[in-house]
């Protein structure tokens, strides 16, 4: 048999961006080399009728497809290739959540690396004083103002700066070759990304001193760095584990090695950012949506290169390749957002251990309440579970109480006593935050003589009514409609606002408390840039203010002028149909809570509800988190739920409801008749409509597929996605796989 490896190949195996779970094969063309054809090196060829850009795989004697068939690689795009770390990464994660190879690579990558860019690094010119021009003081330059005004600029700019800066402060270009000219300043050119300098401090700031249990804490990360070593940081809001991890990529960049952070969203914390950026004196790039397609670009090259010393973004950054990566940090790790809903489902939390564990290096799970497939694990002993359970400097922990509403008038949502709360926090000069989980003004409008609700005609959800500008919205599609005069069912005029949204609220804290600003952050009105970090700035001045809010408000913000915190309905994850809602809730309600209490006064949290007595919302106001979280471990045992079993969702959708149905039930019976002939242990319930089953005029139903263990599932998972890509009526429709999915 010929050797592959030494043998010229004749056929070159190419993953393309394309839905299929399938290479294609190419020959090597005219203009490209014919040896050396490694796998992650980019090419061009032509599929269908288009020109793309491909990534070689492999290479092999022969193809199933005659080759006089076989098409010619058009041109290399690569000398190197796409570093194999990050191929094998990508290949697992294909076949990890089924998915097409070609597809995963190319999410994996950055725009301008799909569509075939060089990867290289881009380069900035820089101005800067020569050595001439540091020992030249202003007053040597005569009466040429400017120039000497410039030429002090540039001291104060060591780097050098760009062109387009100089100019932007009112120089022109003759001053600078007029500078230049006398020897004074250069150009000087530098990568986009630049390596940090040579002898220079890590440090830009002193760390803090630790308090002993974060010191403990450290110690045992410490003793995990250069092998593969999972571990929970389960700490409190405010316990320190920001600084813990800072602390412990100081110890990471001694190393010489680079850290990568996961965060949830950075755009609503910038704070994050801004303590990595004060405390470290090496470049930080962070990934993140609102950056250019050149940025991008920049940040993978320099992280590749190893130039970028930390690397701070959102789920996709898992896929950065890196060249001497040693650790991975999540924080909030229980955050659903490292879930990717659509596309590729894929889970950053998980793919970062299976990183952590090829790449021999830890991961830390940092968060204040740990989902419970991590808390499992934890108990299990598979991650070490690390805690700390204090606040860090002078802070207390907020006191959560229950405030029963059955029957009691509602003014925007809250009741008279919690108005009381507000107005004893206002009167001592305190900060006081009402988080509300809906945007806009209220959840309906309803005809107070029949009946009516206000429909979205596209999915099955109230539209949602909005005061700026007056209509109603669907928050699930989108839809607008005007408002209507008067009830389209029965004429009459009687129609009234349903419930509160945070418009209503504010409306009613701004009519109760005249004299105080009211603050609102929700997406309508953080839509302006620098809308928010408007509001947060007002915030941390620390007058005492009202401050309504959804979620946005819930992750990382630290506020120590809080003292208050009313939860206006808590009720929304008590009687979900989805096994997970009290989980996630409850994280919720606990990062809502950690807002309250930072500084020295002790916070207070009221939360309202129609179930004060409800047995899982009282554990956690009176025990807290970890004890919820305890009971709802032994209930996903008893019914057979993960972090117990392992799911999958096989979904679909289409504009005909009753087709969709037949055929997923015949795929059903497919599936169960696969299963029992090959004795796989997976249980196959459904098919079932979702959950709500008709958005934007489709209907969606699912099947759902549950194991002891993975691999069994994952043998059926394959059928099965094998099974519908054969399927003629399948093409008909939208479906989809969903491999551990977070939401049912
Ligand atoms: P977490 O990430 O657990 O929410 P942080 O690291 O953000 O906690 O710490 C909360 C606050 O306590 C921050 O303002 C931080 O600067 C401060 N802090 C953390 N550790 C210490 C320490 N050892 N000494 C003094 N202040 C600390
Ligand atoms: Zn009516
Ligand atoms: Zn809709």
């Amino acid at each position: 048999m010929p050797d592959p490896f030494s043998a010229t190949p004749r056929i070159i195996e190419v993953a393309i961006p394309t839905p299929l779970r399938r290479c294609f094969d190419y020959l090597p063309g005219p203009d490209t080399p014919v040896q050396g054809w490694q796998p992650g090196l980019r090419v061009k060829l032509s599929f269908g009728h288009r020109d793309m850009v491909g990534i070689v795989v492999g290479t092999k004697q022969d193809s199933d497809v005659p080759t006089s068939r076989l098409k010619p690689i058009k041109a290399l795009i690569d000398q190197t290739p796409l570093p194999a770390d990050w191929l094998a990464l990508c290949r697992f994660t294909a076949r990890y959540y089924q998915h097409s190879l070609g597809d995963t690579l190319f999410q994996a990558l950055p725009v301008l690396l799909r569509q075939g860019r060089p990867l290289e690094a881009r380069t900035l010119d820089r101005w800067r004083l020569t050595s001439r021009g540091q020992n030249t003081s202003a007053e040597q330059l005569g009466r040429a103002h400017k120039q000497a005004e410039l030429l002090d600029m540039l001291r104060q700019h060591r780097r050098g700066m760009p062109h387009t800066a100089i100019t932007a402060q009112g120089f022109t270009r003759q001053q600078l070759e007029a500078l230049a000219g006398k020897g004074l300043v250069e150009v000087h050119t530098e990568q986009a990304i630049a390596p940090p300098r040579d002898n220079h401090e890590t440090l830009a700031e002193p760390s803090l001193t630790l308090s002993r249990e974060q010191s403990e804490v450290l110690a045992a990360l410490h003793a995990q760095l250069g092998r593969f070593s999972p571990s929970l940081l389960h700490g409190v809001t405010g316990s320190g584990k920001t600084e813990v991890y800072l602390q412990l990529i100081e110890a990471v960049l001694h190393r010489r090695q680079q850290a990568l952070v996961l965060i949830p969203e950075i755009g609503l914390t910038p704070q994050t950012l801004d303590r990595f950026r004060r405390r470290f004196n090496v470049p930080i790039v962070a990934l993140h949506s609102g950056m250019s397609d050149n940025e991008r670009l920049d940040a993978w090259e320099a992280a590749g290169a190893g130039r970028a010393r930390i690397i701070i973004g959102t789920r996709s950054a898992v896929f950065t390749p890196m060249a001497a990566l040693g650790i991975i940090i999540i924080d909030e790790e229980h955050d659903d957002s490292f879930k990717q809903q659509d596309g590729l489902r894929y889970h950053a939390r998980d793919l970062a251990l299976v990183r952590a564990q090829s790449e021999h290096i830890p991961v830390v799970l940092g968060t204040a309440t740990p989902s419970l497939v991590t808390l499992r694990h934890a108990r299990d002993g598979r991650y070490h579970h690390l805690h700390l359970t204090r606040r860090a400097g002078h802070s207390r922990k907020a006191h959560i109480e229950l405030l029963d509403i059955r029957g009691r008038p509602q003014d925007g949502g809250l009741t008279p006593p919690a108005l009381e709360a507000i107005r004893e926090q206002l009167a001592l000069k305190r900060q006081v935050l009402i988080f509300i989980n809906r945007r806009g003004y209220a959840p309906t409008l309803a005809c107070h003589q029949c009946g009516w609700l206000a429909e979205c005609p596209r999915c099955d959800a109230r539209l949602t009514l909005h005061r700026h500008p007056p209509e109603l919205i669907c928050h699930h599609c989108d839809h607008h409609v005007a408002l209507p005069d008067a009830c389209p069912s029965c004429h009459s005029g009687d129609l009234r606002p349903q419930g509160s949204g945070t418009e209503r609220t504010e409306d009613a804290l701004a009519t109760a408390f005249p004299d105080t600003q009211v603050l609102r952050v929700d997406r309508d009105s953080t839509r302006r840039k620098d809308a928010l970090q408007h509001t947060l700035d007002i915030i941390h001045r620390g007058d005492p203010c009202l401050l309504v809010g959804t979620q946005m408000l819930a992750k990382g913000h630290h506020f120590p002028h809080i003292t208050l915190v009313v939860v206006v309905n808590a009720d929304g994850g008590l009687y979900s149909a989805d096994y997970r809602a009290l989980e996630t809730s409850a994280q919720l309600l606990i990062q809502v809570a950690g807002r309250a209490g930072r500084a020295e006064h002790p916070g207070r949290v009221l939360i309202q509800t129609h179930h004060p007595d409800d047995p899982g919302l009282l554990l956690l106001a009176e025990q807290g988190y970890d004890a919820l979280a305890e009971r709802l471990l032994v209930e996903r045992r008893q019914a057979g739920l993960p972090p117990y079993r392992h799911l999958m969702l096989l979904r679909g959708e289409s504009p005909h409801q009753q087709n969709l149905l037949e055929l997923f039930g015949r795929v059903g019976e497919a599936l169960r008749g696969h299963v029992a002939a090959h004795d796989i242990r997976v249980d196959c319930l459904g098919p079932v409509p979702a959950p709500m089953e008709r958005r934007q005029g489709r209907y969606h139903v699912q099947l759902m597929l549950a194991a002891d263990g993975r691999a069994p599932l994952h043998d059926a998972g394959a059928w099965l996605v094998h099974y519908m890509e054969q399927l003629p009526e399948a093409r008909r429709l939208r479906w989809s796989l969903d491999v551990d999915p977070v939401a049912l």
